[in-house]
């Protein structure tokens, strides 16, 4: 595996840091986050270092979201979940801390009293087709 020796996710599968691991295939190593939201609170890591979701190659991509259903079904069955939030964080505005891409599965319970609360903004038609545009373009 390429790994990157700064990465503590790559030191992590190295295994030259330890974790509570939960699963792994010859792709992906899934483990808790060590400062959880919810019990249960788990990450999914491919193994070949990558940074983001958009620098992961497809068919690892693949491999993770396949490993994302097996692992939720059993965190929602393990901790008695009522639901349960998929996030991947990419880049540092958006709040990524571990440059090395990972998917959060967050367990919910209907009495965690999370609460989303960034406002919502409104724009006006022609912005919202000008966006669309734009990014149709962009692919
Ligand atoms: P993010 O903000 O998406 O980059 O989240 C990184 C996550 O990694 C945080 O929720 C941390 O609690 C978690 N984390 C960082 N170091 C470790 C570690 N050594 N073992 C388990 N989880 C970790
Ligand atoms: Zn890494």
């Amino acid at each position: 595996m390429e790994n990157n020796r700064d990465c503590i996710f790559c030191k992590i599968i190295e295994g030259k840091i330890p974790c509570n691991k939960v699963y792994e295939n010859k792709d992906v190593l899934a483990f808790l986050d060590m400062s959880p939201v919810n019990r249960g609170h788990v990450l999914i890591v491919p193994k070949k270092h990558s940074e983001t979701l958009l620098d992961t190659d497809e068919q690892v991509l693949c491999k993770i979201i396949k490993a994302t259903k097996k692992i939720s079904n059993g965190v929602m069955k393990a901790v008695n979940a009522n639901g349960i939030n998929i996030i991947v964080n990419n880049f540092k505005a958006a709040g990524q801390i571990v440059p090395h891409m990972h998917m959060h599965i967050v367990p919910r319970f209907s009495s965690d009293g999370f609460t989303y609360t960034e406002p919502k903004k409104k724009f006006s038609e022609s912005e919202m087709q000008k966006v669309a545009e734009n990014i149709r373009k962009a692919l």
